[in-house]
């Protein structure tokens, strides 16, 4: 390919199991027609992940794998898992066995989950219509290597305990992000703890406040977790971006995808800070409509974007690409979990985004 620019990025490509693979390509024409418009360069390396990888292998995540991901600037990853493997030890399980290494290896901490209702889908929305047409358009921002996770754990006969830890560092750098984050959407970051109950929630509310100073413009408001899972069902419309722990993150993130209403159409992005990362859908290899050319492709198109935004910073190309897929979206191209009565599948859904990529000026 031939560039104006001499930018160019190495892509680790993991499409994995089920759906990943035939998302995945959609995902690469998408790429290759924004390196074209915009002027940089692009190399997509393929590796086996999840399933294949252990079909191929023996392991879910293999050497060669995590070489590529080391010498890349950053993972496109599909899906991984599926029943063929489910009966397999804990740590080769395709999803266990690939991510969580993943996560640790390039330390992934923090989590971005974007969850919109497009207001021509309003009505995929288990809240339609009352919530639903009030719209939401909320970034998510988990903090994902530290917390209950992560920390000492105990089990006898009869007792068991998870203990919940943060330091002021790993508070600090999820906060940033967020901050971050929330100068470039409609400055507003929503914090959520337990602090009236957590020792943990305290040093979070502290060091938020201790961070927000340094971003004057942005307002900041602290929400108890259990309000914030009621507000969301109530008046989602009232958040910008929503700061959370690992656990509360990984709560409100799936009640943000419920929301939405299709996993089809969820991006999440997992970053260092670095600006490495690994982007992936919300949704996992749907095996039940694996191999039909049914599945819905813009989670993975959306995620590529997130990656062009997040780790490569041609925030235009990012732009040109939601934009690609809100008009299609618009214009009903759709596949069939958005729309029943479809007949557009995934290949038909990623070219029309490719062909509005394409034309000028849109
Ligand atoms: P799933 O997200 O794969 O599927 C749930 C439902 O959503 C299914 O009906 C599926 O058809 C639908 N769906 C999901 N993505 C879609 C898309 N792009 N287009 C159209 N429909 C879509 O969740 P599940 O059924 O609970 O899990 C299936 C497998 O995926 C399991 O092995 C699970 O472990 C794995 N999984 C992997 C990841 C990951 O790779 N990060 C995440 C979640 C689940």
């Amino acid at each position: 390919m031939s560039t104006q620019s001499n930018k160019h990025y190495k892509i680790a490509v993991l499409a994995g199991d089920g759906i990943g693979p035939e998302v995945m390509a959609e995902a690469e024409k998408v790429l290759q027609v924004v390196a074209d418009k915009f002027q940089f360069g692009i190399t997509l390396t393929p590796a086996l992940v999840g399933g294949a990888a252990i079909d191929a292998t023996g392991e879910p995540l293999p050497a060669a794998t995590l070489k590529l991901c080391k010498q890349s600037d950053a993972i496109l990853f599909g899906s991984v898992g599926g029943p063929k493997w489910t009966g397999l030890a804990p740590d080769k399980q395709p999803e266990r066995g690939s991510l969580l290494p993943l996560r640790k290896t390039f330390d992934l901490f923090c989590n971005l989950r974007p969850g919109q209702i497009y207001p021509a889908f309003a009505d995929l929305s288990p809240l339609h219509p009352r919530v639903s047409s009030l719209g939401m358009d909320v970034l998510c921002v988990r903090e994902l290597t530290g917390g209950i996770y992560f920390g000492e754990k105990g089990r006898t006969e009869t007792d068991a305990f998870d203990t919940q830890r943060y330091s002021v560092r790993e508070i600090e750098r999820i906060a940033k992000v967020a901050f971050e984050a929330a100068t470039k959407r409609s400055n507003k970051v929503t914090s959520i703890d337990k602090a009236n109950v957590l020792q943990t929630s305290i040093l979070w509310r502290e060091t938020v406040e201790r961070v927000a100073k340094n971003y004057p413009g942005v307002t900041l408001e602290h929400m108890y977790i259990d309000n914030a899972a009621m507000q969301l069902i109530r008046s989602p419309q009232q958040f910008d971006v929503l700061l959370c722990d690992n656990l509360f993150g990984d709560i409100l993130s799936d009640e943000i995808a419920a929301i939405a209403g299709s996993l089809g159409l969820l991006p999440s992005a997992s970053l260092n800070g670095s600006g490495f990362g690994l982007y992936e859908p919300a949704g996992g290899s749907a095996p039940d409509i694996a191999g039909l050319g049914v599945a819905n492709p813009i989670a993975q198109i959306l995620s590529a974007a997130l990656m062009l935004r997040y780790s490569f910073g041609e925030e235009d190309a990012a732009c040109a690409i939601e934009q690609a897929v809100q008009h299609c979206l618009e214009q009903h191209i759709v596949t069939r979990d958005i729309n029943p009565k479809s007949t557009y599948g995934t290949a038909a859904v990623g070219a029309a985004i490719v062909a509005t990529l394409r034309q000028e000026n849109q």
